[in-house]
């Protein structure tokens, strides 16, 4: 069974192999944003199915990052049921695979041992190792989009060069992707936090982008890894600081 919040009106949070997706919802139309691993597609179905739509009812499908434990399993539901992909124009080069930022198996292994064994065993088994290439992802526009849940893409980069995330102005929420996340299974860290060091492309360019996010009006904020936070995007973003600090300190980075 898929774990699934309404964690604003018509806005859902789904939880998938340790990754999270989210549904806007408008009517019967849905826009989807990120869906997990090659192998949580079946759970992402299942996620459109509970609220009485079919896939077919997905307008589009929104990535924040070309990683495949995003990307995943909109690559099936692209392939079976022809919904569209749209990410920024960076990242739909990185969704075609024309250049890959993703952390190698040698990086992965700078995680707390205990925590990387269990993690791995997880990811394995839902296709850690597949492509997840999407050939004709598409560049979306700047600006409100024209979608269910009337996203806004905001760049984030960091984590990857054409990072997006997507922000909620109705809502007063922040779909971060991975520029913000408030846990991960390869972080000993609870709350609001840059995604672990060893995932990011860029790390000066991730703490810009915590300077952009702030100056957004959020209270609700819906990352790609951890739960979903009810909490004034100031807020988190110093946690944020402070946690980056430490992590840098213990590195002995300061
Ligand atoms: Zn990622």
């Amino acid at each position: 069974m898929v774990v699934m919040i309404e964690v604003a009106e018509n806005v859902f949070c789904c939880e998938g192999t340790a990754v999270n997706w989210i549904i806007l919802r408008d009517g019967r139309d849905l826009t989807l944003i990120d869906g997990g691993w090659p192998g949580d597609a079946p759970a992402v179905e299942e996620s459109i199915r509970s609220l009485g739509c079919r896939p077919e009812d997905v307008q589009a499908m929104l990535l924040t990052h070309a990683h495949v434990d995003h990307m995943g399993a909109l690559k099936d539901l692209h392939r079976r049921y022809g919904i569209p992909v749209y990410t920024g124009e960076v990242e739909v080069r990185h969704a075609r695979r024309e250049f890959l930022e993703q952390a190698t198996v040698e990086d992965v292994q700078k995680a707390p041992q205990e925590l990387l064994l269990p993690w791995l065993e997880r990811v394995l088994n839902v296709g850690a190792l597949d492509d997840p290439t999407i050939p004709d992802a598409t560049p979306i526009p700047p600006g409100p989009l024209d979608l269910p849940g009337a996203p806004v893409a905001v760049p984030a980069p960091g984590h990857t060069t054409g990072h997006l995330a997507f922000h909620l102005p109705g809502s007063a929420a922040l779909v971060t992707g991975d520029a913000l996340v408030t846990g991960h299974a390869l972080s000993p860290i609870d709350g609001p936090q840059l995604i672990p060091w060893f995932f990011t492309h860029e790390e000066e360019q991730a703490h810009a982008t915590l300077a952009v996010f702030e100056a957004l009006d959020v209270d609700l904020i819906l990352p790609g890894h951890g739960r979903p936070a009810n909490l004034a995007i100031a807020e988190a973003v110093a946690i944020a600081r402070r946690n980056a600090a430490q992590a840098a300190a213990e590195r002995g980075l300061d």
